[in-house]
């Protein structure tokens, strides 16, 4: 626990603007600076979804989500960018390492968000010279545009940070408060899901003001121990610290439960394609590596199984998490099973011995990650890059690329559209997962135990302010 009591805390929120679009911005002015552009996957295809527009296309229109074609509606000569999470990280790893000069608490929430607490800085001036200094360093050295909100404490910074965009310097006080925050529709707190804010507006609490005049107790009969702290946060008091390092995690996995019951296991595989994904991004951003790979089968009347494989080498690789799930999946499926919820949890993380950069290096010719090398380089067991994770395998793969020779193309274009839904997530991950359930880092295993009904647009990676600071 900081010793400091929360108002003696000063906490910076740095918020990178239209984040994607400004690094293909910086890095090609002529192309793409000060125009209306969108980042989007398959753009080629008209059938992709929009995850990043500039501040020149949202002005026309253009948001987040849409696809491709409602955003060339809006905005004809909307420039479109295939995504480059290469450059992203690289532009992220930046963007913290500039913070990182003025002090070492600073608590990375997403890939173009973090907090700072400059408490402590030896910077000379004060929090919001810092900010500024912050925000002028940005642009010069990375040609970024950032928004930057300075309270005491994370959940005021955040919040402040929200309030100007693009380039804003948001100040937050427990004296502003009231002024700043309280009149502001409940659904825009920071913490609030469009769930939540449902409930809330259902017993007349409209805006954060309200909210702040709540009574906890009946508050808390209603909402639980959360009802308790969304009070507390809306009056301005949240003590959860900044903390530089995450706890260690035990295992990563995700679930989902899926819409329609799935009775065609090509199907099932694509879905723990997205989850394999999922699990081995999060698993590479943590540089963790996994030994066992489990997947977790729900069948329409509700019975549950787990299956495990361990494999000969710990591995964080999207190809061999998926190939170990479909294997296991071919092999435990029982005839005629129609499934509801499909999950894969790596298990057995320890720290990533390789250099993250040399594992994970996209195969030549695509910019769009390493996953996609696996389908466009036609089968499974052919892929270059895939052919040395294929000998870390312990079990013989039970399946075959055979087996679904024309879901290839599905494939694909499912893996573009589930790195497009990652990168929402990363992108607008607080959006996107307060509208979902707030989970904490044992997801799986709750996912499991309620039966929590989701999308496949909903992700477990975040529990704040829940204590978690997953992302
Ligand atoms: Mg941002």
């Amino acid at each position: 626990m900081n010793p400091q009591s929360p108002t003696n805390r000063t906490v910076l929120h740095i918020d990178m603007n239209a984040f994607y679009c400004s690094c293909h911005a910086a890095t090609d002015p002529q192309r793409y600076h000060a125009r209306a552009t969108a980042v989007a996957g398959s753009p080629e295809t008209r059938h992709g979804v929009v995850v990043t527009a500039s501040y020149e296309a949202r002005a026309r229109g253009v948001r987040a989500t849409m696809t491709v074609a409602q955003a060339l509606r809006a905005c004809p000569d909307l420039v479109l960018i295939k995504p480059d999470f290469h450059l992203y990280r690289r532009f992220s790893r930046a963007v913290f390492d500039i913070v990182r000069e003025y002090t070492p608490d600073v608590e990375v929430f997403s890939i173009d968000e973090c907090w700072a607490d400059v408490t402590h800085s030896p910077f000379l001036g004060s929090a919001t010279d810092l900010a500024r200094k912050i925000q002028q360093r940005m642009d010069q050295e990375l040609n970024l545009p950032c928004s930057i909100g300075i309270a005491p404490n994370k959940f005021l910074a955040k919040m402040a940070s929200d309030l100007q965009k693009p380039r804003g310097l948001t100040e937050i006080s427990l004296t502003n408060l009231s002024e700043v925050i309280w009149p502001l529709p409940v659904k825009q707190m920071f913490g609030v899901g469009s769930k939540t804010a449902q409930r809330l507006s259902q017993i007349g609490i409209s805006t954060i003001g309200d909210l702040a005049a709540a009574n906890p107790d009946r508050f808390s009969l209603l909402l639980g121990k959360r009802g308790r702290q969304l009070v507390d946060l809306a009056n301005g008091r949240d003590t959860s610290e900044v903390t530089s390092m995450q706890e260690p995690l035990k295992s990563i996995g995700h679930s989902i439960t899926l819409a329609n019951d799935l009775s065609r296991p090509e199907e099932m595989a694509t879905v723990l394609l997205n989850l394999a994904d999922q699990v081995g991004r999060r698993a590479r951003r943590h540089r963790l590596v996994g030994k066992t790979v489990q997947i977790t089968l729900r069948f329409a009347n509700r019975r549950t199984i787990t299956r495990e494989q361990t494999l000969r080498e710990p591995t964080a690789l999207t190809e061999v998490l998926y190939d170990t799930a479909v294997s296991l999946l071919y092999r435990h499926l029982p005839r005629d099973a129609r499934v509801r919820l499909l999950g894969i949890t790596l298990g057995h993380l320890q720290a990533e011995k390789a250099p993250s950069a040399e594992m994970h290096t996209p195969a030549k010719g695509t910019s769009e990650g390493i996953q996609l090398s696996l389908f466009t380089t036609g089968s499974l067991s052919e892929d270059t890059s895939g052919q040395s994770q294929q000998d870390s395998l312990s079990g013989k793969h039970s399946h075959d690329t055979a087996m679904f020779p024309q879901k290839k193309r599905d494939l694909t274009k499912l893996l573009r559209l589930s790195q497009v839904t990652d990168a929402l997530r990363d992108k607008y991950g607080e959006n996107i997962v307060i509208r979902g359930r707030m989970l904490t880092q044992d997801e799986s295993q709750q996912l499991r135990q309620h039966g929590v009904r989701g999308t496949s647009l909903q992700k477990d990676m975040l529990s704040w302010p829940e204590n978690g600071k997953e992302t």
